[in-house]
C-alpha cells in the first residue's frame, strides 16, 4: 500500500489552500479530487467577493479567518498577478427600521478590526448617484477576485512545494482504525487502491457530511446535518451604473441580492435563497428558475428603483454548504479536529459557506497549525 503523509480531500479553494499550506509546512501531500479539473464546485458558483468580515460574531471563526484570509488573499493576488479589484461595498438602508441592522453591522465591523464609515444618505448618493438609501455603510477593504485564477495560484504554490493534485479520484471512504494512519479508498476510473495517510482532511464541501459518514472509527454524532440552500443569479443587460458593490442590509441566513461587479465592470445580482429538500449532492438541479426573476425585481427596486423592465437575464446558480435548518441561527465554519473527535490525523470541515472563498487561505493556515500541534 502507497504511504503518504497528508491526503486533501477536494481541490475547491480550500482544499487546494490547505493543501498548499500543509505542502508549505514540509508535509508531502496529495490533494484528491474526483472531478476532472480542480474548481468544479462551489467555487466556481459564487459572487466571487472578497469580504471585508463585517457579518460575522467577534471571535468565531467565520470572522477570524474572513478577516486574515483577506489579508492573505489580497497579498496572493499581487504577489502572483491573480486578476482582483477593491471597489468597496456599500450596503444599505432601504428604510429607517434598517438602521438598527447597520448600526450592530458597524459594531461587528469594529469588534473585528474591519474598517467601515457610516454614510448618510445624500453622501451615499454623492458616491453613487442612482442608489436610493436612507443611509449606508461604505466598507473600502470589500474586493472581487478571480476565483479560478486563485485556485490555479494555490494549485501553482502547491505544486512548488512538492504536493500533487490528483484529478478523477473519489474518495470513498476511511478506516481511521488503524494504528499507523487511516487507510482511504480511492476510486480512478475502474481502479479501487488504498492509500495510507497519517493526516486527512475532509474538504468535500457539499459532498463533506455524506463523505464523514464513510469514516470507520468516526462516530456519528460528529457529522453535522446538512442543508443545501440554493442561490441563483441574473446579470445586468447592459452598463452598470454603480462603481461599488451594493448589498442590502442583511438577513441572518444571506447577505441579500446584492449587486456585485465582475473584473470587467459587469453587474449581476444575487444569489437569493432557495432552501433544497433534497439530501443528496449529486441530484442538484443548478438551472435558474425563471419565475424567480419577479424576485429579483422586487429586491433589486428597493436600493435602485431605476432599474429598466426587461434588463435582467437568468445566469448561474450556486449552493450553499450549510449546517443549519431554516429558521435556526447561521452556524459557524465547523472545523473538526482530533480535540473534537478523537481521530488522529483527521480535519472534518464542515459548512465551509460564505466567507469560504475569502477565508479558504486561513483555513489552511489553522488547519496546519491544528495538526501540527496535535503531533
Ligand atoms: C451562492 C454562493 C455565493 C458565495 N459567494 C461568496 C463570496 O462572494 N465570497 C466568499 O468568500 N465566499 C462565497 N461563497 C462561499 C465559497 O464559494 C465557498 O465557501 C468555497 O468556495 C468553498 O470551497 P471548498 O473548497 O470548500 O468547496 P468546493 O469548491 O465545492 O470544493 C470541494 C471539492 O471536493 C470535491 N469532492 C467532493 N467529494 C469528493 C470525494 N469523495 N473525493 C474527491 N473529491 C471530492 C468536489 O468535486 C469539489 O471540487 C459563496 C457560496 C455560494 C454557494
Amino acid at each position: 500500500m502507497e504511504k503518504i503523509d497528508a491526503l486533501v480531500i477536494g481541490a475547491g479553494a480550500v482544499g487546494l489552500a490547505v493543501g498548499r499550506a500543509l505542502a508549505q509546512a514540509g508535509h508531502e501531500t496529495i490533494v484528491v479530487e474526483r472531478e476532472l479539473a480542480i474548481g468544479q464546485g462551489v467555487s466556481s458558483r459564487n459572487s466571487e467577493v472578497i469580504h471585508a468580515g463585517l457579518y460575522y460574531t467577534p471571535g468565531s471563526n467565520k470572522a477570524r479567518l474572513c478577516v486574515r484570509g483577506k489579508q492573505l488573499l489580497y497579498e496572493l493576488c499581487a504577489a502572483r498577478g491573480v486578476s482582483h479589484a477593491q471597489p468597496g461595498k456599500l450596503i444599505v438602508a432601504t428604510d429607517e427600521s434598517q438602521h438598527a441592522a447597520l448600526k450592530s453591522l458597524e459594531a461587528k465591523g469594529g469588534a473585528n478590526g474591519v474598517a467601515v464609515m457610516w454614510l448618510t444618505a445624500d453622501e451615499a448618493r454623492a458616491l453613487e448617484p442612482s442608489l436610493f438609501c436612507t443611509a449606508a455603510l461604505l466598507s473600502p477593504s470589500t474586493g472581487i477576485v478571480d476565483s479560478h485564477g486563485f485556485m490555479v495560484a494555490l494549485q501553482g504554490d502547491l505544486e512548488n512545494a512538492g504536493g500533487i493534485v490528483a484529478l478523477e479520484s473519489r474518495v470513498l471512504g476511511a478506516d481511521f482504525t488503524h494504528p499507523d494512519g487511516a487507510v482511504v479508498t480511492v476510486q480512478s476510473g475502474d481502479a479501487v487502491t488504498e492509500l495510507q495517510a497519517k493526516i486527512v482532511v475532509n474538504a468535500a464541501s457539499l459532498h463533506s457530511t455524506h463523505l464523514a459518514r464513510q469514516f470507520r472509527g468516526l462516530a456519528p454524532e460528529h457529522v453535522p446535518h446538512e442543508h443545501y440552500a440554493k442561490g441563483s443569479y441574473y446579470s445586468l443587460a447592459g452598463k452598470s451604473p454603480f462603481r461599488h458593490l451594493i448589498y442590502p442590509a442583511p438577513d441572518d441566513a444571506w447577505l441579500g441580492v446584492h449587486l456585485t461587479l465582475d473584473l470587467g465592470g459587469q453587474a449581476k445580482f444575487g444569489p437569493d435563497l432557495e432552501w433544497l429538500h433534497g439530501k443528496d449532492p449529486d441530484a442538484i438541479d443548478y438551472s435558474v428558475d425563471l419565475r424567480r426573476a419577479d424576485g429579483f425585481y422586487e429586491a433589486v427596486r428597493r436600493y435602485w428603483p431605476g432599474l429598466p423592465d426587461d434588463s435582467l437575464q437568468p445566469s448561474y446558480s450556486g449552493v450553499r454548504p450549510k449546517i443549519y435548518a431554516p429558521g435556526e441561527p447561521a452556524a459557524d465554519f465547523r472545523i473538526d479536529g482530533p480535540a473534537v473527535h478523537g481521530m488522529r490525523g483527521l480535519v472534518n470541515l464542515f459548512g465551509i459557506e460564505s466567507p469560504g472563498l475569502t477565508s479558504a487561505m486561513a483555513i489552511g493556515e489553522h488547519v496546519t497549525a491544528l495538526l501540527d500541534s496535535a503531533q
